[in-house]
């Protein structure tokens, strides 16, 4: 085992893990104001830094949040708080918060945003069952309103996603799949979603759910291996009438989706296409992305 703790980036310093606390005024905490990223660094390289800063950015934008940060001096912290963790493969957590205020709601009373960065060791997200393939099921909790809550913010409130994955659980499910108020498919708890049919994939478009990085990297793929692919709204007949189902993100990766609300998908065992692309995955993420360790 390790035998220091691992250093967490807050506001410009590095502070042991058990040290590393924020304010009870902080309205990060009180409200789930502000924003945050999942990233991930595969063998000594972080896979699509810049994408992740400037969805960072545009979220932070949307909330009318300055991050205190350029976005090279933000991207050169990530670097230095894995380096100072002597990390090669790590999970990687940057969080903007609003800052201390008072208890009212506010933003205006918040001046200094809380800037953090937590890098942890960490493998797969669903264990075994990249080979077993998901238990998936839909939730009756929908997903929140594109004029409420824009799933496209990735904000420090995920109670929305909470919510589902209560719901998952509860129903013996390993990811829960989220609708929209107009009964189309959205997305998972934590990750996109895609389904393949006659050798076609189809992933809805990004208006209901969250713009993916991991989502981008697979439509490249598809596109380079010449599938044919198409973003389109997608509803309960295709899920469970596909032959391959499979849920992207971050943490998650690409994973097969076998079971969908108690109906096997396809033959019950991660599909052709999906492992084809799991491979192509594997491939990119081993050898590019921005160099931790010059
Ligand atoms: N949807 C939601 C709700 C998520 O939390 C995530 C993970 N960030 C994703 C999709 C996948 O996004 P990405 O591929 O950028 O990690």
């Amino acid at each position: 085992g390790r035998m220091e703790e691992l250093l967490v980036y807050m506001n410009g310093e590095f502070v042991p893990e058990s040290q590393a606390k924020i304010s009870i005024f902080d309205h990060g905490f009180l409200y789930g104001d502000g924003v945050f990223e999942g990233i991930r660094a595969y063998n000594g390289r972080v896979f699509k830094l810049y994408e992740h800063i400037d969805r960072l950015y545009d979220c932070a934008k949307v909330i009318d949040l300055e991050i205190p940060l350029s976005k090279e001096e933000f991207a050169e912290a990530i670097l230095e708080t894995l380096r100072r963790n002597r990390l090669r493969d790590a999970y990687i957590r940057p969080i903007v918060t609003r800052g201390i205020g008072d208890l009212g709601l506010d933003p205006r009373k918040c001046s200094n945003p809380a800037v953090i960065i937590i890098t942890k060791p960490w493998g797969r997200l669903y264990g075994d069952l990249y080979e077993k393939g998901l238990r998936a099921v839909t939730v009756t909790v929908r997903r929140n309103a594109i004029d409420s809550l824009p799933p496209n913010i990735k904000s420090l409130n995920y109670l929305n996603n909470i919510l589902a994955k209560i719901e998952a659980n509860a129903k013996g499910g390993d990811e829960a799949i989220f609708l929209d108020h107009n009964g189309y498919v959205s997305e998972g708890s934590g990750d996109n979603i895609f389904v393949v049919k006659n050798g076609e994939i189809t992933t809805p478009p990004t208006i209901n759910n969250l713009k993916g990085i991991t989502r981008a990297v697979v439509i490249d793929i598809i596109r380079e291996l010449g599938i044919p692919f198409k973003e389109a709204n997608i509803g309960l007949f295709d899920l469970y009438s596909a032959d391959e189902i499979f849920v992207t993100g971050t943490a998650a990766e690409i994973a097969p989706v076998t079971y969908i609300d108690g109906r096997t998908v396809g033959d019950g065992k991660p599909g052709e296409v999906t492992k084809r692309l799991i491979e192509k995955f594997n491939e990119i993420t081993a050898r590019e992305g921005v160099e931790i360790y010059k």
